[in-house]
């Protein structure tokens, strides 16, 4: 594969309309700014990524940044760890969050996803591993019984192996309405998992979890503010049920931190949040070193490539939000999704999607 050389990032801004809008404590969204990347290299081969960018006022910021980075990176070796560290060497000074990090690791997976393509593997085979079946739960994307009821039995009828509700309610008897919508569809041995977004104080957190503590829930994401590691460690030392931490992360360093510490029992990083391909493969090999079940947040057509390289994998998320800008959505089978055996990291654009959605 050596030899083949970047040629030029096309960047292309999106205002995509959800299929579903999603339902939060904040409103109804009923579409998404997106980013999406092509890595055109000297072979013709195509490397692509994505980001879903939470606010429009990102979007400038990230496609200027991408363009600038692809300017950095013409000409270079297709050498997806080498281009990393070059970008990642130049922005140091500025930090490792925010619009550049999330520029840096969308050229790093898009290069995985071209040289995965140039050696006609897919991504977990060209790293070593087979395609896996994964267990899938859907993520429910609403505050209220009546729809939360329905996205569960869609997540029946969809075969999905569990479900992700979205707590938090200022009103803890409201949250307990949500889980009872579910299992009131889905009965009471469907693994449920739980997310209050890091909105409880420590103390709250505590007394509230302790309250669902005997509900078999699988486990209990972000109680309290991402960054609070000893609130954390507090709170997975008083509650039974397992807490969640990783899709904050912005690099394997808070992985370490958090795992070492002992403020996650399970740990879900984000591949795109946490710098990449390469750093989601050391959160992987931090969880291993402790035990600790390793998931995938988002991203599940990347993310169904990566748990087959992880010695302790767990569960793999589906929102379904992006599912239209796919040409092959992942689906899942029996609760599971597998790794596709097309080349690459598992993504292909709709290019008619793409087409409507452009940025206006
Ligand atoms: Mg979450």
């Amino acid at each position: 594969m050596s030899g083949i050389r970047i040629r030029k990032l096309h960047v292309r801004p999106l205002n995509f309309k959800l299929d579903r809008p999603l339902e939060t404590a904040g409103g109804q969204i009923g579409s998404w700014p997106v980013v999406i990347l092509d890595m055109h290299t000297d072979a013709g081969i195509v490397g692509v990524s994505f980001v879903g960018c939470f606010m429009p006022m990102l979007v400038k910021p990230v496609v200027s940044l991408l363009q600038d980075m692809g300017a950095m990176i013409e000409g270079d070796e297709l050498s997806p760890v080498s281009i990393e560290a070059k970008l990642r060497a130049k922005s140091r000074l500025i930090g490792t969050q925010g619009p550049i990090a999330m520029a840096v690791a969308m050229i790093e997976i898009s290069a995985w996803d071209a040289l995965s393509k140039a050696s006609n593997l897919p991504l977990c085979r060209l790293l070593g591993a087979k395609p896996r079946a994964h267990p899938v739960y859907l993520t429910i994307p609403a505050m209220t019984p009546s729809r939360v009821r329905e996205l569960a039995q869609r997540a029946l009828e969809l075969q999905y192996a569990g479900v992700k509700c979205k707590l938090g309610h200022p009103d803890p008897s409201k949250d307990l309405a949500l889980i009872d919508a579910v299992r009131s569809v889905c009965g009471p041995n469907f693994p449920i998992m739980v997310d209050y977004n890091q909105s409880l104080s420590v103390p709250d957190a505590i007394q509230r979890i302790q309250r669902l503590d005997d509900m078999g829930l699988g486990w209990i994401e972000e109680p309290t503010d991402a960054m609070n590691v000893e609130g954390h460690v507090k709170i997975a030392n008083a509650v039974k049920t397992p807490v969640s931490l990783g899709e904050n992360w912005h690099n394997p360093m808070e992985a370490a931190r958090d795992i070492l510490s002992g403020a996650a029992d399970v740990v879900m990083p984000d591949v795109l949040t946490v710098g990449g391909i390469s750093a989601w493969l050391k959160c992987a090999a931090l969880a291993e070193i402790r035990g600790i079940p390793i998931s995938a947040h988002s991203y599940p057509e990347i993310s169904t490539q990566l748990l087959p390289l992880a010695a302790t994998p767990h569960w793999l998320e589906h929102a379904e939000i992006f599912d239209s800008l796919f040409l092959n959505p992942v689906r899942p089978v029996n609760g599971n999704l597998i790794a596709t055996e097309d080349p690459g990291c598992g993504v292909a654009w709709d290019e008619k999607v793409v087409a409507r959605s452009a940025w206006t």
